[in-house]
């Protein structure tokens, strides 16, 4: 593809500009229609809500909002085109499934690979469901401390959905895990390694890790700043600092993975309940989409981030990404 398919239509990588490669609009587990004790899904607060985020981001630079939600996690793209068409705010969506232990599972275990690949591509082409909106390219996701066989024939649909149409692809880890095995599997389908990036990169401060993945031409998520009950943030901030130390500035992009709204009054992180606005805040005060640029940004500058590698970050890096373009090394 030359150009990326946003949920209001066509854009040129060049016009990205500031980018958050992994935020969420709105999500909802599978089985949140069966709490009957949350409160209600409102869909016009929600909404303003998105669109408040979306017009506070803007403050802060961002053009580019890229929410890689799953099919099977309440993925809504009429509701991010309406968000997108009232904020102003560059959005893209994705095709693809979410990791087994955590997904809807039934049907694409019941149906062959081949099936599956053909579904994506038609989200990518044509459309998700009769709306016309496009996705702009494909999500995979692994749980631990294994690929599953299910996740294993997703991964393998995705990768050659994505060889086909020419996408990127976006993934899901469990912390930090198995992501050169999803890089060796979605290279093998014919995904370039400079169209993937390793999402949640982040869950462990592991150096060696992260160099390992963009060794391998991949771009490495450290994608969750603001959730400390996984990992603090001055450790994320360490090992984003060692990694632009090193020389690897091309391969890093940076999100928090927050949601703006949630289909379920009390949605489940981590195995916790967290029902915002009041328990997401005592648990994860920061945990919102403009946490990196009201406290994180400040740190990674002290800890000798300069201007030009966030705009490498932010910009450089996101446009190539879409773009299927390799960084110089
Ligand atoms: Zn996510």
């Amino acid at each position: 593809m030359d150009w990326i398919n946003t949920v209001t239509g066509r854009a040129q990588p060049e016009e990205l500009g500031m980018t958050l490669v992994h935020e969420h609009l709105l999500i909802g587990f599978p089985g949140w229609q069966m709490d009957a004790l949350a409160p209600r899904f409102r869909r016009v607060e929600a909404l303003a809500r998105g669109v408040d985020r979306m017009q506070e981001l803007r403050d802060f630079g961002v053009t580019t909002f890229l929410d890689p939600c799953p099919m099977d996690l309440g993925r809504d793209v009429e509701f991010m085109a309406e968000v997108a068409a009232r904020s102003g705010m560059r959005i893209v969506c994705t095709t693809g499934a979410y990791k087994q232990n955590e997904g809807l599972t039934y049907t694409f275990g019941a149906l062959p690979l081949e099936d599956i690949e053909a579904i994506y591509v038609k989200e990518l082409t044509e459309g998700i469901g009769e709306s016309g909106i496009r996705a702009g390219l494909v999500k995979v996701a692994t749980g631990s401390p294994t690929i599953s066989d299910y996740e294993r024939k997703l991964l393998i649909a995705g990768g050659r959905a994505a060889a086909t149409v020419g996408c990127p692809v976006i993934t899901h880890t469990d912390n930090a895990t198995l992501g050169l095995e999803q890089i060796e599997i979605l290279t093998a389908q014919g995904v370039p390694a400079h169209r993937i990036l390793v999402g949640h990169s982040d869950g462990r401060d592991d150096h060696d890790y992260h160099r390992s993945l963009a060794d391998k031409g991949a771009y490495v998520g450290f994608d969750r700043f603001g959730i400390e009950t996984l990992i603090p943030d001055d450790r994320r901030i360490e090992s984003v600092g060692k990694m632009v130390d090193a020389g690897y500035v091309r391969s890093v992009c940076l999100s928090h993975d927050a949601t703006c709204a949630s289909w379920l009054g009390r949605p489940v992180f981590n195995g916790h309940l967290v029902a915002p606005p009041e328990a997401i805040a005592a648990t994860l005060p920061n945990w919102e989409c403009t946490h990196l640029f009201k406290r994180i940004l400040p740190r990674l500058r002290k800890r000798g981030v300069t201007e030009t590698d966030l705009h490498t970050i932010f910009v450089t890096n996101p446009r190539r990404y879409f773009r299927g373009e390799e960084a110089p090394r």
